[in-house]
C-alpha cells in the first residue's frame, strides 16, 4: 500500500530520525530562524537562565520538532515531548511540568489542539510558573498553588493563527518555517544518502530535491524509495535517469506533486470549472480532513502558484491548468 508522501501524522517508528541533524550547523537552511535561535541560545546559556517559550509554526516536515530537539541540545538540557491532542486532563499536563527538572525544553507538538481546559493550565505555569491545582470537591474545594522549575515551552503548529490569542501571546519567540528552496533540499537529500550509505551524483540529488514538495521530511521519505529502485535496479549510483524514473513509477510528478494534489486539483478544474468552490466542499469530495487539506495539501499548491485562497472560495491559476494540460472553461457572458 502505496503512504500518502504528506500525511502529517509520523509514523509509529519514526523512520525521519535517522536523518535528523542533531545540531544548529547541520540543520540545512531556514537561516533567519536559525541565526536568531543561536543568539536566544547563548544568551539563555551565559545568563543561566531558561530560554524563552517558542513557538515555531510552519506546514508538516519542515523541522519543528527537529529544531527543538536541537535547541534542548545546544541548551545542554533534557527534552520532554508530547503532543497537544495527547495531553486529555489538566492533571496530565501537571504531571508533566511537575517532573521537569530547572531549564528543561517541554515540546508540544500540534499546540493548537490543547483541550481548552488543560490550556488553562498551561497559562500560568507559562507565566509564573506556577500550577493552580483545584483540591477536593463542593464547598471544601480550595485552590492550590504549586511552584514550577523554570523551563522552557515549545510549541509547534501549522499555522499562528490556530491558536488563541491569550496561548500566542504567552510566547516570547515566535519562529516562522518556510518551504525549502531546491538547493537546501538538494543539501538535505545528499547529507541523507550519506548517512545511508547511498551513492548519488548532485543531478540526482537535484532531482529528488525539486520533487520534494519544498519539504525535509518529503525528500527524505522519497529517498528512500529511490534508494529501493536504485537496490532492485542493482544500479550503483542514483542519478538523475534513476530518481526520475523511480519517482514517476511513486506518482511523484515534475512539480513534485503526488496523486492527493493532483486529485485536489483535478476536482477544481472538472468539477467546479476552476473555482471558487469552498475549502469545506473540496474536503468533503477528496473524503479527507479540512485541517489536511488547509495545513498539508493548500499550503504548497499555493506556494507554487497554482491554486489561489480568495473570500469567495479556492481558484484555480493558469499554471494549474497548464500543469493539468486542461483548458480553463471560458468564462460565460452576459
Ligand atoms: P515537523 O516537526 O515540522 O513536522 P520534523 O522536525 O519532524 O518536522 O522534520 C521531519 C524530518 O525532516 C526530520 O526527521 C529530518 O530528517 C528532516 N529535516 C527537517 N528539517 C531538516 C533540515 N533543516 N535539514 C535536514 N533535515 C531536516
Amino acid at each position: 500500500d502505496p503512504i500518502p508522501l504528506h500525511t502529517p501524522d509520523r509514523q509509529p517508528e519514526d523512520p525521519d530520525a535517522a536523518l535528523r541533524p542533531k545540531s544548529l550547523d547541520e540543520f540545512v537552511g531556514q537561516a533567519a530562524a536559525k541565526g536568531n535561535l543561536a543568539v536566544f541560545i547563548e544568551a539563555a546559556k551565559s545568563r543561566g537562565e531558561a530560554m524563552d517559550h517558542t513557538l515555531f509554526f510552519g506546514p508538516p516536515g519542515l523541522g519543528k520538532t527537529t529544531l527543538a530537539q536541537i535547541i534542548a541540545k545546544e541548551l545542554g538540557v533534557g527534552f520532554r515531548a508530547t503532543s497537544g491532542p495527547v495531553i486529555a486532563k489538566a492533571g496530565d499536563l501537571a504531571a508533566l511540568l511537575t517532573n521537569l527538572e530547572p531549564h528543561d525544553v517541554l515540546f508540544i507538538d500540534e499546540i493548537h489542539r490543547l483541550n481548552p481546559v488543560v490550556e488553562e493550565v498551561l497559562y500560568p505555569a507559562m507565566e509564573d510558573r506556577a500550577l493552580d491545582i483545584i483540591i477536593g470537591e463542593g464547598p471544601s474545594a480550595r485552590s492550590v498553588r504549586i511552584d514550577l522549575p523554570p523551563f522552557t515551552l515549545i510549541g509547534a503548529t501549522t499555522r499562528q493563527g490556530l491558536l488563541t490569542t491569550p496561548l500566542r501571546d504567552r510566547f516570547g519567540i515566535p519562529v516562522r518555517l518556510n518551504f525549502y528552496t531546491e538547493e537546501e533540499l538538494e543539501k538535505v537529500v545528499t547529507r541523507g544518502a550519506g548517512l545511508m550509505a547511498l551513492e548519488i551524483n548532485s543531478a540526482g540529488a537535484l532531482e529528488i530535491a525539486r520533487r520534494s514538495r519544498g519539504t525535509p521530511r518529503v525528500a527524505g521519505r522519497l529517498l528512500r524509495r529511490v534508494r529501493d529502485f536504485a537496490e532492485v535496479a542493482g544500479s550503483g549510483t542514483v542519478d538523475a535517469r534513476i530518481a526520475d524514473e523511480a519517482l514517476t513509477r511513486l506518482e511523484v510528478d515534475r512539480l513534485g506533486l503526488d496523486a492527493m494534489d493532483r486529485r485536489y486539483l483535478t476536482m477544481i478544474a472538472d468539477i467546479y470549472k476552476g473555482g471558487p468552490v469552498g475549502v469545506e466542499t473540496l474536503a468533503a469530495g477528496l473524503a479527507e480532513p479540512r485541517d489536511t487539506v488547509e495545513e498539508v495539501v493548500e499550503p504548497f499548491l499555493i506556494q507554487l502558484g497554482l491554486v489561489a485562497r480568495t473570500a469567495r472560495g479556492r481558484c484555480l491559476n493558469d499554471r494549474a491548468w497548464e500543469h493539468l494540460e486542461k483548458t480553463p472553461p471560458k468564462p460565460e457572458s452576459g
